[in-house]
């Protein structure tokens, strides 16, 4: 067959596509009611068949057998949608505007119709979709590997003030950006016993039998680069039963037993675990790691089998894991099995391939997120895996007892098996163990693992450890998001920014230019308009764009403080309340994130915060002063709308506590200022904007670790007037909506000397930056140019910075370049 012409990119090409697909692919008359979601489905198309070439183009350069390349394994991908994303990359997004205009249709509304892919929690899934649209539009080969959930992040309602969960299924109207590839299917083995037998030669060998097996099927989603001819693989892996495990229950006469067991089988990619940096003790969710460690590591091997036989002698030469935090660390142990009891190799040359491959990156500091599986359920559920674990402590720990002889101390502290009653496996020491590169996402998370968390592991390997300061992708997360600002960076400096994002830098020689100034910000003034009537949409609270919009979106946790943001807002009602107002500036308070399920404070804070929301909105006499909103269910699309119309970014966590955060990099490249501690990746931002373009505050991290000796908390309320009277309007149950003592856990955790996140130790800080802020903001020159700096300063916070630095220290794979004739 030859092959097919490519597709035509101009308007015409693209109108007979779309209706091609809509009449034919989807079936739909056009004379009958037309639904949004069929044509968005039928835009999708047309523009998925222009991937498609790109991407055949793509896998002939990427699946070259001397091509190494980079696999990010990550058990979340939150891709958001994709549609605007693929119009923007191909530059089709004029022309399918013009397109839909003709019709009558409108693009925006379109896009709006798809669903958010919400396969991720948070920052860490939010990162791994970052990372791959960089690696696209960098030209580099990796592929990234994940589960394809049926259900995703679950959606938030509000009722009454609290959180409500409901299922996110996402797929029910089909996904039109996937292709099955059923031909690449793999078999994952779980349960069973093993079998040892010796060869002829004296060799053991090792079968792992009676296991229940899942079947992993791969879907594969198009990741086009920038306005080239590069389109990567996401590729998500859906567990299926097996057909024979179906045949055998049912010729047994056992027809429900097996629908059953063919259920279970399948239920491992039915749901994301809706859990934030803190412990899935579940294992359903063992099981979905090993699922997605085993399947993709087997579809790589099965590629270099293809290609390179039984020798494996350049593997480690030309593959490369990074494994997103523990979550997929098994991928250590599994490699280890496939290599030796599959592909025959010795105990060191495997050592040798598997060390030389995997890389790992963690992502918190936080003890109770540090994953640890109970030896037991390893034994039941992964048997081999444990023996290799096994294997690999013991070498490792003689290792150890080498370097420091005698001390026993330190050998259990290292131990890959945490002892005990309940003997664990500790996660994050076997990916350590087991990869060649270990790092941090922000400068000072690097610095305190190698410190604190990691430091006996940090003196035996100093030269593993390696800092890779986070980013954000400027083309969903400017380009994309706001069209109006990157019009007008572009009518100013050119559009090198879109690939270049250091070249921001240019707008500095603006920042004065009051001409500018007035152009920056009536697009901004547009943006929070559009913000505003999110707003009132999803809230029913109206903002005023002339009033400051303080936003802070993320998880609900406590150690991200929305609680601090909570005690200032009742601040603000306190001092309008008693009249002090003078040199007010009118401030608008959006607060939004989801809470894990079973996060009791963290649920309980919600209420709080839309508890103080009703008062406020509701007291005649704060007026325009002040307004509250908490906006439900926030996910990456409404982070698109959120952070283009932000003023003041809140980064508010307990110094030490955050890795890095990169929300409050997509505040700053869209023009917000930050107030903020110095925390995670805040410490860069401020390093790069100056102290004149942030309103810092707090403790420090070494501040918060020596404060916490003899904190008191009550004697700090006692100490504060404000403070004293916000406590005060808590204990007298202004907020309680007539359930007394509802916020009791929330005072108990505040007045608490060992609380972790010294709330109360920051809240006088926080006022005092708040107050500067708020002042910065009645002076509309000085606050623009603020805004300006901002933006100007966050090109180091480009994701294609962080994968650039990635690729030279980690993976050094080959840029593939572009394609002719596409
Ligand atoms: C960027 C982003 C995050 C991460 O936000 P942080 O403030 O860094 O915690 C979480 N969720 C969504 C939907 C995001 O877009």
């Amino acid at each position: 067959m030859p092959p097919v012409p490519p597709l035509g990119m101009d308007a015409a090409s693209l109108a007979e596509d779309f209706h091609h697909h809509y009449e034919l692919t989807l079936g739909r008359d056009c004379r009958r009611p037309v639904y949004a979601y069929d044509l968005y489905q039928a835009l999708a198309l047309c523009l998925r068949d222009r991937l498609v070439e790109r991407w055949k183009a793509t896998l002939a350069l990427s699946e070259a057998p001397d091509t190494r390349c980079a696999y990010y394994l990550s058990m979340e991908f939150l891709m958001g949608r994709a549609l605007g994303n693929a119009a923007l990359n191909l530059d089709l997004t004029e022309t399918a505007a013009a397109v839909l205009r003709d019709h009558g249709l409108q693009l925006e509304a379109l896009a709006e119709a798809e669903h958010d892919a919400g396969l991720g929690n948070g920052g860490l899934g939010r990162l791994a979709a970052c990372f791959l649209d960089s690696c696209a539009t960098l030209q580099l080969p990796v592929v990234g590997y994940g589960l394809r959930y049926e259900y995703g992040m679950f959606r938030q309602h509000i009722v009454d003030g609290e959180q409500v969960e409901e299922p996110d299924h996402w797929l029910r109207d089909g996904n039109p950006w996937e292709l099955e590839r059923p031909e690449r299917a793999r078999r994952v083995q779980f349960g069973g016993r093993c079998e040892f037998h010796r060869d002829a030669r004296g060799r053991q060998h090792v079968r792992w039998i009676d296991s229940h097996d899942v079947l992993a099927i791969p879907y594969d989603t198009p990741v086009p680069g920038y306005r080239n001819t590069t389109v990567n693989t996401l590729r998500l892996w859906k567990a299926a039963a097996t057909d024979e495990f179906d045949f055998n229950e049912f010729n047994a006469g056992r027809y429900s037993e097996s629908v059953a067991a063919k259920n279970a089988a399948e239920n491992i990619t039915t749901v994301l675990y809706p859990n934030d940096a803190s412990e899935n003790g579940k294992e359903l969710r063992l099981r979905q790691q090993y699922f997605l460690a085993s399947a993709s590591l087997q579809d790589v091997l099965a590629r270099w089998r293809d290609n390179h036989g039984s020798d494996f002698s350049r593997f480690a030469e030309l593959n490369c894991f990074q494994l997103n935090d523990t979550h997929p660390s098994c991928a250590v142990a599994e490699l280890m099995r496939l290599l030796i009891d599959e592909h025959q190799l010795e105990w060191d040359q495997a050592w040798t391939i598997t060390t030389g491959t995997m890389a790992y990156t963690n992502h918190t500091l936080l003890p109770e997120a540090l994953e640890r599986w109970p030896v037991e359920l390893f034994k039941r559920l992964l048997p081999r895996l444990l023996d290799i674990i096994y294997e690999i402590n013991a070498r490792f720990l003689s290792q150890v007892a080498e370097r420091w002889p005698g001390d026993a101390e330190r050998l259990r502290r290292m131990s890959l098996i945490e002892e005990g009653d309940w003997p664990q496996v500790r996660m994050a020491y076997l990916a350590i163990v087991g990869s060649f590169s270990v790092n941090g996402v922000a400068a000072l998370h690097s610095q305190l693992l190698q410190q604190g968390l990691f430091n006996d592991f940090y003196q035996l390997w100093p030269q593993r450890f390696n800092n890779k300061t986070n980013g954000v992708t400027q083309r969903r997360w400017l380009a994309g998001c706001n069209p109006a600002l990157s019009g007008l960076i572009t009518a100013t400096i050119g559009a090198g920014w879109v690939r270049n994002l250091s070249q921001l830098q240019q707008l500095r020689a603006y920042g004065d230019d009051s001409e500018f100034q007035q152009r920056w910000h009536r697009v901004r003034q547009e943006n929070k308009r559009r913000l505003a009537e999110l707003v009132q949409a999803e809230c029913a609270v109206t903002f005023d764009s002339a009033a400051l919009f303080d936003v802070q979106v993320k998880r609900i946790h406590e150690y991200k403080r929305q609680l601090l943001n909570a005690l200032h807002i009742v601040h603000l009602y306190d001092r309008i309340k008693r009249g002090a107002v003078d040199d007010w500036t009118p401030r608008c308070v959006l607060i939004g994130g989801k809470a894990a399920p079973g996060y009791f404070i963290a649920k309980r804070i919600i209420k709080f915060i839309n508890n103080i929301a009703a008062v406020v909105n509701a007291d005649a006499a704060v007026g325009d002063r002040l307004k509250v909103a908490f906006l439900p269910n926030y996910r990456v699309s409404t982070m698109e709308t959120i952070c283009a119309g932000t003023d003041l970014s809140a980064q508010i966590s307990t110094a030490g506590k955050e890795a890095s955060g990169t929300g409050n990099m997509k505040f700053m490249m869209n023009g917000a200022v930050t107030i903020g501690t110095l925390d995670g990746a805040n410490v860069e931002i401020l390093e790069e904007v100056g102290e004149d373009n942030f309103f810092l505050f707090g403790l420090t991290a070494a501040g918060v670790e020596a404060a916490r000796q003899g904190y008191d908390p009550q004697a700090l309320i006692a100490a504060d007037a404000d403070l004293s009277r916000v406590m005060q309007r808590l204990r007298d149950g202004e907020f309680d909506s007539g359930e007394a003592g509802i916020f009791d856990p929330l005072i108990a955790a505040i007045t608490s000397p060992h609380d972790p996140w010294m709330v109360a130790a920051d809240f006088r800080a926080f006022v005092d930056a708040q107050v500067c802020a708020a002042a910065a903001y009645r002076d509309r020159a000085r606050w623009t140019r603020m805004s300006i700096m901002n933006s100007a300063a966050s090109g180091r916070f480009s994701t294609d910075r962080t994968m650039e630095e990635y690729n030279r220290d980690i993976w050094r794979l080959r840029s593939m370049g572009d394609v002719d004739g596409l």
